[in-house]
């Protein structure tokens, strides 16, 4: 059995994946090692959407969406302040295939489970009351809101619909329109308020501008080799968590460790549109990877608005799926997306995809055609575990004893994947059964929020986005 005083763990990788098992663990009194090679956490591929009951993808299973909404209702409860408390409204072009009643028994099954967790736990009613989780709006209501005046700081799903009313075309899709609740995250908050929470951790070291070289196994340790500012150190753990995102492939190479994975390279788009009203998120349902892949309006403050087009155009990217070999755990992305990625993006492609972008949304909102570009795109690329590349909730895996992989594709399974790990530590006596799955986090609870705006636009000005992009648009 290990001394809890003197296991040391290291977290390979400050997305948010490795910044949240970080912030868990360390608030259980492990000594944790965070090596980040960027210069700030949380500056990875964007985050924007919670999908609190996976509501936008109708292509996974009900299992799956069952499993996000547990995910992100946790993720809501211990990260308030990222979240944008907006609706959604998910509408299905008269183009498509479907029809909004297909949705109905998921929608029900997702309300059912919503009010089985709230009879569990009333503190998990974070996503609205059970009784409106969602609603239909039909053509005569739809039409009747059209009427009416627009409302300053919408409450009720009628008062967010006025201005869907009024500015989509409605004669492009079908009836009824669903609202139902399915928020936002804000990457910026979040990355402030984890770098806050764990710069308060005293048994958490955090080396930026860190990168892990080399790791050679050595009597059931592990030895890493890391480089800050041209200086190469190494260091001695007893545990070690792979949470090196797209690149954990990478970390499994250093080791000899097989494992599949997919590799996504896709790209979100920031234009500015000249309207102070307020929207929710409107997604306009397509075929994922088709000419007619589904359309995402994402509301920001100050009129910036982020575009999604599942077309190969705009949000996804030919070759940009990449699966593992048997020689390499590491799938291997054209030299055309590393170079994104590290170098950024040239500005003529930047404007071309975001513009194809606008005018992919203005199909549905014809308003929209006079937006124009806002900002650089929000990019990455990310791990898909195992051989679906459609899986959207995942968590963990292990490799022997003392190796963990994070491996979530969305953000809402860190608190699943961090039980996960701690459970293992438990059983190699690092922690006591019962500190396990323990959520009273003193050093999160305790950020001011003035703080972690402060550092949220901050870390918006540093990467070269609007700042306004780091405040949420909660419903008041
Ligand atoms: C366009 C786009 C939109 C998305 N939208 C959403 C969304 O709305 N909601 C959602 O939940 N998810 C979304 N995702 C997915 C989400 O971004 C990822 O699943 C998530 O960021 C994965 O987090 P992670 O911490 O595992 O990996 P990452 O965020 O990639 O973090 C891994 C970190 O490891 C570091 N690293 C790697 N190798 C080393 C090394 N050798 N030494 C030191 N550091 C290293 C990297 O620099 C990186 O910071 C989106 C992805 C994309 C591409």
């Amino acid at each position: 059995m290990g001394d809890a005083k003197r296991a040391k763990i290291a977290v390979v990788g400050g997305g948010v994946a490795g910044a949240s098992v970080a912030l868990l663990l360390g608030e259980l009194g492990l000594e944790i090692t965070l090596i980040e090679q960027k210069e700030s956490l949380l500056n990875g591929p964007p985050i924007c959407h919670l999908h609190a009951g996976g509501n936008l993808y109708r292509e996974i299973s009900d299992a799956q969406c069952l499993q996000l909404l547990r995910e992100s209702i946790e993720f809501v409860r211990l990260y308030p302040s990222a979240i944008d408390l907006r609706p959604t409204v998910i509408a299905l072009p008269l183009r498509d295939k479907g029809t909004p009643k297909d949705l109905y028994p998921r929608l029900a099954l997702l309300q059912k489970e919503y009010a089985r967790l709230t009879v569990e736990d009333k503190q998990n009613e974070v996503l609205g009351s059970v009784e409106e989780y969602f609603k239909l709006f039909d053509k005569e209501s739809v039409a009747a809101l059209q009427k009416r005046e627009i409302v300053a700081n919408p409450k009720s799903f009628e008062e967010w619909m006025i201005p869907v009313a009024k500015m989509v075309d409605l004669e492009k899709v079908q009836f009824p329109l669903i609202m139902v609740e399915e928020y936002g995250i804000n990457l910026f908050k979040l990355a402030a308020t984890l770098t806050l929470s764990l710069q308060n951790l005293s048994n958490v070291e955090l080396h930026l501008e860190t990168e892990v070289q080399r790791i050679a196994s050595k009597d059931e340790l592990w030895e890493l080799s890391f480089e800050k500012e041209g200086v190469e150190k190494s260091e001695v753990f007893d545990y070690l968590i792979n949470a090196a995102g797209f690149q954990s492939g990478q970390i499994d190479d250093m080791l000899g460790f097989h494992r599949e994975r997919f590799v996504e390279f896709k790209a979100a788009y920031i234009s500015k549109f000249n309207s102070a009203i307020r929207m929710p998120e409107v997604i306009f349902q397509g075929e994922r990877g088709t000419p007619q892949g589904m359309a995402q309006f994402t509301p920001y403050p100050e009129g910036y608005v982020q575009l999604h087009g599942m077309t190969e155009e705009i949000t996804l990217f030919r070759d940009g799926l990449v699966k593992s070999s048997p020689l390499s755990a590491q799938p291997k992305l054209d030299k055309k997306f590393i170079e994104k990625i590290y170098k950024g993006w040239s500005a003529s492609e930047s404007a071309m995809r975001t513009k194809l972008a606008i005018e992919y949304v203005a199909q549905f909102i014809p308003a929209f055609k006079s937006a124009e570009v806002g900002a650089k795109p929000l990019y990455g690329a990310q791990q898909i575990p195992g051989k679906d590349a459609t899986l959207r909730a995942a968590e963990v895996s292990f490799e022997g004893e003392r190796y963990a992989r994070c491996e979530i594709v969305k953000a809402s399974s860190v608190l699943a994947m961090a039980d996960a790990i701690a459970l293992r530590l438990a059983g190699l006596g690092y922690l006591d059964d019962a500190s396990v799955a323990k959520r009273d986090l003193q050093h999160l609870s305790s950020l001011k929020e003035e703080s972690i705006v402060q550092l949220s636009r901050a870390l918006a000005k540093q990467r070269d986005y609007p700042e306004a992009m780091a405040d949420v648009l909660n419903k008041s």
